[in-house]
């Protein structure tokens, strides 16, 4: 009877907490998150996580605010800020100078050669007859942070890249990844290349013959809510977007079905991101992610904001609306990671791999200084004058990420005074009114500019891809685009500063105002996993999001 009560008690009073502290062992001795999710949106500035937010729902951005962690002056500390050398610098935690990847395309300096960054014409397309395939990531020097979580695990761990854009899947993925998939716009299927495998999973063929990229297309763009209600934008109709092919003006409906383009469309609509997460979350199925002994690792990059960013601009309402339906998938994406692994078992990023300016004519028709630089006019009457000086046509073979890029070869041959050459091209250069400083990259300490600056030009300067001389803008003035919508690659805060969010496993609530940079993304997931920070990594775990 006694024997009996005391179970009684015990069990009233003894099992729940025992419970209790069982749980928090099996928390606390979880030696991992199941899997890790990498998010980046392409182009995503940093204030448009407040400036929509009134409209955010609660499970997307605001869910990551909320529960998450969120670093809210995480800078970009190089140049130039563009989309190969952003998703590089988030998954080696480095730069440039270090990583390799030093441009979306830059010039060989030894032979004046051209290279797309994941250009590799030795690997196939697989999954389409189209060359959109001949990619991989063999031009990146470093290791990635899912690299080091590979070669933690003996090659275990599960990890996979997807992005419309090549680059945005390939190069987080890093060299060993399993598969990096992206969009080719000839046959609209999901493809990768030979470098990772010799043909498509079932899985990714299913969703090919599904058509889904022509399914969104047949809704066409219509807003979410009435169009009066984009408060946070110009009217819909002005001067500074970009147009359709058969718009008369850039204003909704876009009906983008009767846009005779193909199905590549779909990368400047909202669609483009919608239909990347519907193929993540079949991967995550398919390939069981998150349900092995080891962490997995999931890099997604979101394209579309970055195409409609650069066709309407930061001020649209189509980025506007865009933002609002990223922020509905978002959330969708949020519910199937918490229904497919269990709310507090996955850990998942959110950042940018740089952020936009904006519109220079609608900054001036604000009085505030802005403009553009006409590069080809620039270099053209630049190479006129050293012809003229040295008697040699075309020693510039382009001004590319703000850089004068020589034909070093010919200058070697001709025997020209290198240094005359550059102290020609500077003197030149600094003449022209949208030019704040060019700079020698050989004699840089010595250049009388911020310091700031100068560590941002030296971490993005790659002696073998990069022009010597380097070329700062005066603040919003760019290159490279017309008088409509927007561009970024320049060190300039609107361009540099970027969201980061951590939410999920091992991650606590809170938010940071102290400056962080991009460089610390990938030590911070390393210093979680307890793995190696990836092998040229310069930046520092922030310590502020890890839970006690
Ligand atoms: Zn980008």
């Amino acid at each position: 009877m006694n024997k009996l009560k005391l179970y009684i008690i015990a069990l009233i009073f003894f099992t729940p907490i025992s419970l209790w502290a069982q749980q928090k062992v099996i928390k606390k001795n979880l030696p991992q998150p199941k899997l890790v999710v990498g998010i980046v949106v392409d182009q995503m500035r940093w204030d448009f996580l407040y400036r929509y937010a009134s409209r955010y729902g609660q499970g997307g951005f605001k869910r990551l605010l909320r529960d998450g962690f969120s670093c809210d002056n995480t800078q970009i500390s190089y140049i130039p800020t563009v989309t190969a050398a952003g998703h590089t610098g988030i998954y080696t935690g480095s730069v440039p100078a270090l990583h390799g990847i030093a441009a979306n395309d830059w010039t060989e300096q030894a032979t004046g050669k051209m290279q797309y960054c994941t250009e590799d014409s030795t690997v196939q397309t697989v999954g389409s007859t189209s060359v959109a395939g001949q990619m991989s990531p063999r031009n990146l020097w470093a290791t990635t942070i899912t690299d080091e979580l590979k070669l933690a695990t003996n090659f275990k761990a599960k990890t996979i890249g997807i992005a419309l854009k090549d680059r945005g899947a390939i190069l987080p993925a890093g060299h060993s990844a399993n598969a990096a998939y992206w969009f080719d716009d000839v046959t609209g299927n999901w493809i990768t290349s030979t470098y990772y495998m010799n043909q498509l999973p079932a899985w990714v063929n299913q969703f090919n013959a599904a058509k889904n990229a022509e399914k969104y297309i047949a809704k066409d763009w219509y807003p979410l809510y009435n169009i009066a209600t984009y408060t946070q934008s110009e009217a819909d109709s002005n001067v500074h977007e970009g147009l359709f092919k058969g718009e008369k003006s850039p204003v909704f409906p876009h009906l983008i079905s009767k846009i005779n383009k193909g199905v590549g469309t779909i990368r400047n609509t909202p669609y483009g991101n919608s239909i990347t997460f519907d193929f993540a979350k079949m991967a995550i199925a398919q390939e069981k992610m998150g349900t092995g002994n080891v962490t997995d690792f999931l890099a997604i990059s979101l394209s579309s904001t970055d195409y409609i960013g650069h066709w309407y601009g930061p001020n649209s309402v189509e980025i506007e609306d865009t933002y609002l339906r990223l922020d509905n998938d978002l959330s969708s994406f949020l519910s199937y990671l918490d229904a497919q692994l269990g709310k507090n078992n996955y850990t998942v990023f959110l950042t940018a791999d740089h952020g936009a300016a904006h519109n220079p004519a609608f900054l001036t028709d604000h009085n505030i200084p802005a403009g553009l630089f006409s590069g080809n006019n620039v270099l053209k009457e630049l190479n006129a004058k050293l012809k003229t000086e040295f008697g040699i046509d075309k020693l510039v073979l382009n001004l590319g990420n703000y850089q004068v890029n020589f034909d070093n070869t010919t200058i070697a041959n001709a025997q020209i005074n290198i240094d005359a050459l550059k102290a020609y091209c500077i003197n030149y250069l600094q003449q022209q009114n949208e030019v704040a400083y060019a700079i020698d990259m050989d004699k840089i300490s010595q250049a009388s500019i911020p310091s700031q600056l100068k560590q941002k030009i030296i971490n993005g300067y790659n002696r073998q891809r990069s022009g010597v001389i380097q070329i700062i803008l005066k603040p919003s003035y760019f290159q490279g685009y017309g008088l409509t919508g927007t561009t970024h690659g320049t060190w300039n805060p609107y361009d540099t500063h970027i969201p980061l969010l951590f939410m999920g496993w091992g991650i606590k609530h809170g938010e940071l105002k102290r400056q962080t940079t991009m460089a610390d993304i990938a030590p911070t997931i390393a210093a979680l996993l307890h793995v190696q920070e990836p092998n040229t990594s310069v930046g520092e775990p922030i310590v502020e999001v890890f839970e006690q």
